[in-house]
């Protein structure tokens, strides 16, 4: 007999505030194999699709929420869609204002983005591309006023993120010359913190670890195309 635990997604880090809720997974845990394993939680990736959706019911059962996810087909832009049941169509960003449908947007190595207040949320898929597109700025905006606060999930760091002179000059340029370093390296997390407090305004911004490529997550710079992706999955509770 093959224990509950073992097929459910380990959470890495759990958020909440006021009604709503939100968790970063991690890579153990779940039916992937291969290079997909354990825990990957994406349908666009080349896993098999019943472990995929193996997985993704584990983690809601422990959860405690609906299996039926609002998604998207990521593309490293800037728009942003009001979650709904099923697919939303080519978006990096999901805004929640109604309690039970879960959302959830699925990383290795971009960043995770949790926009949160007491009754609504955002959940974003940022890497540099986004990050330069404006999806950050883009959810803020959907959200209102409601953008209290934000926490940023694991992505890669500078330890690993070693970007060409032609990117760390430009982002240099734009979100200041703190989010690059020596190498030269870009740091996400940093460019993220740089809009959400400074051009967005959110006073409270929480970047949690740790780094990508460490063993216990999945990394696209560290395993090429074919890997498995941690997921941010928010809901509202009533
Ligand atoms: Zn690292």
């Amino acid at each position: 007999m093959i224990s509950r635990s073992k097929l459910t997604p380990e959470v890495i880090h759990r958020v909440q505030v006021g009604s709503c809720r939100a968790v970063f997974t991690g890579r153990s845990g779940g039916a992937s194999q291969g290079a997909y394993a354990e825990a990957n939680l994406a349908d666009h990736v080349g896993d098999d699709p019943a472990a995929v959706a193996a997985n993704r019911v584990g983690l809601s059962q422990e959860l405690g929420i609906d299996t039926e996810w609002s998604v998207v087909s990521q593309v490293h832009g800037a728009r942003v869609v009001d979650g709904a049941p099923g697919n939303c169509g080519e978006a990096d960003a999901i805004t929640l204002t109604r309690p039970a449908l879960p959302a959830a947007i699925f990383t290795a190595d971009c960043v995770p983005v949790l926009i949160i207040s007491e009754t609504k949320l955002a959940v974003v898929h940022a890497g540099w591309r986004g990050l330069e597109a404006g999806v950050i700025e883009a959810a803020v905006e959907a959200l209102g006023d409601a953008a209290a606060s934000a926490v940023l999930g694991p992505a890669i760091s500078t330890c690993c993120y070693g970007v060409s002179d032609e990117l760390a000059e430009r982002f240099g340029n734009r979100f200041g010359t703190g989010v690059i370093g020596p190498g030269p390296v870009l740091d996400l997390h940093g460019v993220a913190v740089e809009v959400l407090s400074n051009t967005c305004g959110i006073r409270s911004v929480t970047a949690l670890g740790p780094c990508t490529h460490s063993p216990e997550l999945f990394s696209y710079r560290r395993d090429g195309p074919v890997t498995g992706r941690q997921a941010l999955v928010g809901w509202i509770v009533k």
